[in-house]
C-alpha cells in the first residue's frame, strides 16, 4: 500500500488533528532563502502571535546570515573567500566556521573518508547543479581525485588553508541541516516551547505538539514520483533527514547517477536508493544521512547503531523490490506501508 500526501518532500510532516485544548492555529511560514526553501511552525499558544511573528522574523533572518556565510555559491561566504585562495594562503574565518570545518573533519575520519566536504571539484566535473549533467572521462575524475581528502584542508589558530589550488569545498552534504538548527536556537532563544523547522525536507521538531505525545514524520517512498509516502517515524523531538537518489539524479545507459559522490571512487555511490536518520539535531541528521549513503548498508548501519542517540533507516533495490533495513532502537516507532 502507498499512503498519499501532497507535499514532495524527502520527509514530510503528517500534521494530524490537535487537541481539543489548543488555544490558538500554528503559527506557520514559508520563506525561500537562495537555494531551500524553508517551512517554520510554532505550536506554543503561551506566547503572543506578536511576538512569535517577530521570532521567527528574526529566524530566517538568522538562517539567511548563515547560509550567506557558508555557501561556495557566493564570492562574499567564508567558504568561497577559502575556496578562492586554495593552495595560495591561509584564510582566517569566524569561529563558527572553524568549529564547523572541525566537525567535518572528524565526521570525516569517523565515516572513513565517506563524508568528505572536499569533493566540490568533483561535483562540479559531473555538473550535478547544471542544466545537463555527466559522466566525465574517467581520467578527469582520477585526476581531482588526488586533491580530495580532509588532509587537503588544515585549520590552525582560527584560520583554515586549501593545500592544493584545485580543491574546493562543498558543505551541500549538511547545508540544511545547519540552517536549521540556527532556527530552532533562534525560536528557542525567544521562549518558544514547540515548533518544526523544515527545508527542503530535512527537518528538527522541537518540545511537544499540543495534544500529542510524539510528531509524526513521514517518510517519502524513493520510487513513486508523485512523492507519496513509504512509512511514518514517530519521534519525542530531534532530527529527520533524508538523502534519497531520487533527489537529484541522471541517467545513462540505463544507469542511475545521483549528486551523492562515494569518495574512494570519484563516482556516485550507488547501493543505497534512501536513507533517513533520526538525530538529536538536524546537523547531525543530515550529515550522516550523505554519510551512511555512501557506506551502503552493512557499514552503514553499523555505523548508526554504534553512534548515541542515532536511529535510522537504510533503503535498497534489488530486481525492482525495495529493501528497508531499520535500526534496532526505531523498529517500534517506525510504521513501513509497504
Ligand atoms: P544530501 O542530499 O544531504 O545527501 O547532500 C548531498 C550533497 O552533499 C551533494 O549535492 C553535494 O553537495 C554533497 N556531497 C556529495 N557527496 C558527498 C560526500 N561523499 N560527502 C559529503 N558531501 C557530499
Ligand atoms: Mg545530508
Amino acid at each position: 500500500m502507498k499512503c498519499r500526501f501532497p507535499l514532495a518532500a524527502f520527509a514530510l510532516l503528517l500534521l494530524c488533528g490537535c487537541a481539543k485544548n489548543t488555544i490558538r492555529k500554528p503559527v506557520e511560514r514559508s520563506a525561500f532563502l537562495k537555494d531551500t526553501h524553508v517551512r517554520i511552525t510554532v505550536f506554543d499558544s503561551a506566547v503572543p502571535e506578536d511576538s512569535v511573528q517577530a521570532a521567527i522574523d528574526r529566524c530566517i533572518r538568522s538562517m539567511e546570515a548563515l547560509e550567506g556565510l557558508t555557501t561556495a555559491h557566493v564570492d562574499t561566504s567564508e567558504i568561497a573567500k577559502l575556496n578562492a585562495r586554495a593552495g595560495k594562503a591561509a584564510v582566517a574565518v569566524k569561529p563558527e566556521i572553524y568549529q564547523l570545518l572541525q566537525k567535518t573533519v572528524d565526521l570525516s575520519r569517523e565515516t572513513d573518508g565517506a563524508f568528505d566536504i572536499t569533493l566540490g571539484a568533483l561535483k562540479d566535473l559531473w555538473g550535478f547543479d547544471a542544466e545537463n549533467p555527466r559522466v566525465p572521462d574517467p581520467g578527469a575524475i582520477r585526476g581531482l581525485l588526488n586533491f580530495t581528502g580532509s588532509a587537503q584542508l588544515v585549520l590552525r589558530n582560527g584560520t583554515a588553508f586549501i593545500i592544493n589550488p584545485k580543491t574546493r569545498l562543498d558543505l551541500g552534504g549538511f547545508g540544511e541541516g545547519l540552517l536549521i538548527d540556527r532556527g530552532v536556537r533562534v525560536l528557542q532563544d525567544a521562549g518558544i516551547q514547540a515548533g518544526l523547522v523544515e527545508a527542503s525536507g530535512e527537518l528538527r521538531a522541537f518540545g511537544k505538539k499540543p495534544g500529542r505525545k510524539t510528531w509524526r514524520i513521514g517518510v517519502r517512498h524513493p520510487r513513486d514520483p508523485e512523492g507519496g509516502l513509504i512509512g511514518v517515524i514517530q519521534i519525542a523531538e530531534g532530527g529527520v533527514s533524508t538523502s534519497g537518489d531520487y533527489e537529484r539524479f541522471f541517467i545513462d545507459h540505463g544507469k542511475r547517477y545521483c549528486h551523492i559522490l562515494d569518495p574512494k571512487t570519484g563516482v556516485p555511490a550507488s547501493r543505497c536508493i534512501s536513507v533517513t536518520i533520526v538525530a538529536p539535531d538536524a546537523w547531525t541528521a543530515d550529515a550522516y544521512d550523505t554519510a551512511v549513503f555512501v557506506l551502503g548498508p552493512e557499514k552503514g548501519m553499523a555505523l548508526i547503531e554504534r553512534t548515541p542517540g542515532m536511529e535510522g533507516i537504510i533503503m535498497t533495490e534489488r530486481d525492482g523490490r525495495i529493501q528497508q533495513f531499520v535500526s534496532k532502537g526505531l523498529k517500534s516507532k517506525y510504521k513501513s506501508f509497504e
